[in-house]
C-alpha cells in the first residue's frame, strides 16, 4: 500500500472504543463502542482521500477503480424517490437545487424532469471524468468545493456520499451554511450498521467508503447541524429486474462453470427483501 494511512476515533461521536468488524483491501472497518458506526481506522490521509476522488482511484491492496458509467436506468428508480419524498412536486420555494457528488449526473437529469425549468440544478463531482461526461450531456457540473459556488441552495442532496465522508459533522454544517432558511436537505446512503458482519452487503469497497451508518446515526448528525428531520424513506438495495442474478450466471459461463441459477436467485430475493436504502429529507428552520 503507497498511501500514508492516519488513525482516527470515531468521526461521529468521537469515542474511542472500537470492535472489529471486518478488513478488506488491506483496511479495517470498526464498529465505534459510542454510537454504533461502522467506520475505517487507520484511513488513507486527507490529500491520499482527495487524489483518489479525484480520479477515480483508492490504492489498498489492490487498486480500487470507482468511476464506473452514465446509467440512463437509474433515472426512472429516482423519479419514483422523488415522488415518494416531495408528492407531484417540489414546493414553490425550491428555486436552486445542488447535488453534491452528483456521479454521472442520474439523479440531476431525473430532477430536471421532476423539477421542470424553473428550478436551477447545479451538480459537484470530484471526479474529473465522470464531471466531464455531465457536462458532455448538458448539464450544469463542475469539479470544485463548495466553497467555489456562489450563492445559497433552497434544497442540497447528498447521494452515496455520507460513506464517503471523513468529518460528517463538519461536512454537514458547511451544507446547512449554504441553505436558504427553510431551506433542505436529501441524504441517501445505507443503514447498514447494526448488520451482523456477515449479513452487511459485500465489497465493501474500503477505502473508497469510509463509514457506514444506521437511521439514528444520521438522524444525530442532521440534528446536530441543526436540520429537522422530515421524513424517512427506506429502500431495497438490490434492482427490482434480477441484474445480479443474470450478471452472476453470464460470469460463471464465461468461466466454463454451471450458472448458479438457483443460489444466485436465492440471494436476489433475499436482498430485495432488506430496506437498507434509505432517504432522509431534513429542513432548516425558517
Ligand atoms: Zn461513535
Amino acid at each position: 500500500m503507497n498511501a500514508t494511512t492516519v488513525a482516527v476515533d470515531c468521526p461521529v461521536c468521537g469515542a474511542d472504543a472500537i470492535d472489529p468488524y471486518a478488513v478488506e483491501n488491506g483496511f479495517e472497518l470498526v464498529r465505534c463502542g459510542g454510537c454504533g458506526l461502522l467506520y475505517v481506522t487507520p484511513r488513507p490521509d486527507p490529500v491520499a482521500t482527495a487524489v483518489a476522488h479525484q480520479y477515480g482511484l483508492h490504492e489498498g491492496d489492490t487498486t480500487l477503480a470507482v468511476t464506473g458509467r452514465y446509467r440512463p436506468d437509474r433515472v426512472r428508480p429516482y423519479l419514483r424517490i422523488l415522488r415518494d419524498v416531495h408528492g407531484a412536486s417540489l414546493p414553490p420555494t425550491c428555486r436552486r437545487w445542488l447535488d453534491i457528488g452528483c456521479g454521472h449526473g442520474e439523479f440531476l437529469t431525473a430532477l430536471g424532469r421532476f423539477a421542470g425549468d424553473d428550478v436551477s440544478l447545479i451538480g459537484l463531482e470530484p471526479n474529473v471524468t465522470k464531471a466531464r461526461g455531465c457536462a458532455a450531456r448538458g448539464l450544469d457540473v463542475r469539479s470544485v468545493g463548495l466553497e467555489e459556488v456562489d450563492g445559497n441552495f433552497s434544497t442540497i442532496s447528498l447521494l452515496n456520499v455520507f460513506s464517503h465522508l471523513q468529518d460528517p459533522t463538519e461536512f454537514i454544517a458547511g451544507c446547512v451554511a449554504r441553505l436558504d432558511p427553510g431551506g433542505e436537505l436529501l441524504l441517501e446512503t445505507g443503514d447498514t450498521a447494526d448488520l451482523a458482519a456477515v449479513d452487511h452487503p459485500r465489497p465493501l469497497f474500503l477505502p473508497d467508503h469510509l463509514l457506514f451508518a444506521n437511521e439514528r446515526i444520521v438522524h444525530r448528525v442532521l440534528t446536530e447541524a441543526g436540520l429537522q428531520v422530515l421524513s424517512v424513506h427506506h429502500y431495497s438495495a438490490a434492482s427490482a429486474v434480477p441484474v445480479q442474478v443474470i450478471r452472476e450466471c453470464q460470469r460463471a459461463v464465461q468461466r466454463g462453470d454451471v450458472p448458479p441459477v438457483l443460489a444466485a436467485t436465492r440471494r436476489w430475493v433475499r436482498e430485495r427483501r432488506r430496506r437498507i436504502d434509505m432517504y432522509i429529507r431534513a429542513r432548516r428552520p425558517d
